[in-house]
């Protein structure tokens, strides 16, 4: 008898990691909040980071997305080092500009939806692709109606974020960071200050992203879409991983006491 793997884990156990975070270091002052970070997200999987309040998670999406430098370690998104570029055997520190094309590659959703309170839903989506990326007004538009009918506001494209429900915001944001076309979505707790009714929605765009193939790495303490969604979890504590592995696995049968008291605060 032979016994096929399913295909998508066939394909899953090929994909080779989109981004990868070695022995990553971060202090702010004399306070260590990344130990000694190391994790891989492979290319087409959702990465769902768990931990308490002050664990390191925020701290370590920023440092993927530039807005924290790395005290030591690296981190590499697509084949290439975040911040830093190498000439044989030197490493030098990326220019302004260098680091900007890095940053359209990567896309992030915050808590908050900081979307421009004085442009519409549409305006919002297009800002960056015409005014960073220089694409043509025309083309920006239509692609952004597409991407908000996409997240479900294709009429809500001449509305103004304060005309919005705070879901619909997340929405119009996660629309905008789609605008330019990452390969890489970062969502720290994009759902923990909406009012319950409307987080629903949002988790539905993400779910829907992920079964696109986004390379997803989102910050949540959505148990049910983390174990619904995730690939994989890695749960933080203390600015180090504790313990990550199979979603499910480590939600249903976590093997650290930590994690496990953890999982019995957030249930
Ligand atoms: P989490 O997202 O897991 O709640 P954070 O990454 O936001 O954790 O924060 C980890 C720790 O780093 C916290 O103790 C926080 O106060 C501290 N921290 C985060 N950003 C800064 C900063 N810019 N300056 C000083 N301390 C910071
Ligand atoms: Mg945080």
């Amino acid at each position: 008898m032979t016994i096929t793997a399913p295909a998508d884990a066939v394909e899953r156990a090929v994909a080779r990691p989109l981004v990868e975070i070695r022995r990553v270091r971060k202090s702010f002052g004399a306070h260590q909040v990344l130990r000694d970070i190391s994790l891989d997200a492979p290319e087409g999987t959702v990465t769902v980071l768990l931990g308490p309040s002050g664990s390191g998670k925020s701290t370590l999406l920023r440092c993927i997305n530039h807005l924290e430098t790395i005290d030591g370690g690296r981190i590499m998104v697509d084949g290439e080092l975040i911040g830093y570029r190498q000439t044989g055997h030197t490493t030098h520190e990326m220019t302004p500009r260098q680091i900007a094309r890095q940053r359209r590659g990567i896309g992030m959703v915050f808590q908050r939806f900081n979307l421009f309170p004085h442009m519409t839903a549409l305006e919002n989506v297009t800002e960056a692709p015409t005014g960073v990326a220089g694409v043509p007004a025309a083309a920006a538009k239509a692609r952004g109606l597409d991407l908000l009918d996409r997240v479900g506001l294709a009429d809500f494209a001449r509305h103004y974020p304060a005309q919005l429900s705070g879901g619909q915001q997340q929405r119009v944001a996660i629309a905008r960071a789609l605008a330019m076309s990452p390969k890489l979505m970062l969502f720290d707790e994009p759902t923990s200050a909406l009012d319950p009714e409307l987080v629903g929605d949002v988790l539905d765009v993400m779910r829907e992203l992920a079964r696109d193939g986004m390379t997803m790495i989102v910050v949540t303490h959505e148990i049910g879409f983390a174990r619904g969604v995730a690939d994989q979890v890695v749960f933080m504590d203390g600015g180090v991983v504790v313990e990550s592995g199979d979603a499910a696995a480590v939600i249903d049968a976590p093997r650290r006491q930590r994690t496990r008291n953890f999982l019995e605060s957030v249930r």
